[in-house]
């Protein structure tokens, strides 16, 4: 998995479009979409929609066995672990029992097996391709990163209505927007416009 290959196309129901790096491929999944609030946003309707979600870089797990049902209905319960989990950690408070059982129980299935290529120089995953692998892919990524090094650079954007959360693996670490064209920008302007009404 290559870590410096993450971030996706984000949509927003209302129109528009906008590029998002969480910064880690679980924090990515994290945001295909939720419950409640988040389901106008739900990007796996069905199960094809997660292979293809999987089946995309940097993971490029092209499921050799169609998803599931069950599968899809284990991927949407991991996803609203990992973003209770990513939230929890964010604001310094412990992680809710439920999620942390929910990835412990992902990441304990078999994961996907790396295969060298013939010529040595390339590597896939080794067939049969299932989706519950890449979600132990997943799991994994995420019981790395909240314990690792990089578990106190997972934020949530500074922007105010932005729920959006992703881990800071800038050097300096002073990454505070989901996305520079989406929130940072809006709070330049914000800024800009509070000192011209502060000046005239
Ligand atoms: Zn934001």
């Amino acid at each position: 998995m290559r870590v410096n290959a993450t971030g996706r196309v984000l949509h927003d129901p209302k129109g528009g479009s906008f590029r998002f790096d969480a910064g880690a491929v679980c924090l990515d999944f994290a945001h295909t979409g939720g419950e409640g609030q988040y389901a106008i946003f739900e990007t796996l309707h069905e199960p094809a929609d997660l292979g293809e979600w999987l089946a995309q870089p940097p993971l490029a797990a092209v499921m050799t066995v169609p998803v599931t049902a069950r599968e899809l209905a284990e991927a949407k319960a991991l996803r609203q672990a990992i973003w209770d989990a990513a939230h929890a950690r964010a604001a310094r408070v412990p992680l809710p029992a439920e999620a942390v059982a929910i990835i412990n129980r992902a990441a304990a299935k078999a994961p996907l097996t790396p295969e060298l290529a013939a010529d040595g120089t390339t590597a896939g995953w080794a067939p049969p391709v299932r989706a519950t692998q890449a979600l132990s892919a997943l799991a994994r990524e995420m019981i790395d990163l909240l314990s690792g090094p990089l578990s106190e650079r997972i934020r949530e954007c500074a922007s105010d209505n932005c729920p959006l959360v992703f881990v800071d693996t800038s050097r300096p670490g002073a990454r505070r927007w989901c996305a520079m064209e989406r929130c940072g920008n809006r709070h330049k302007l914000r800024a800009l416009r509070a000192r011209q009404a502060a000046d005239s």
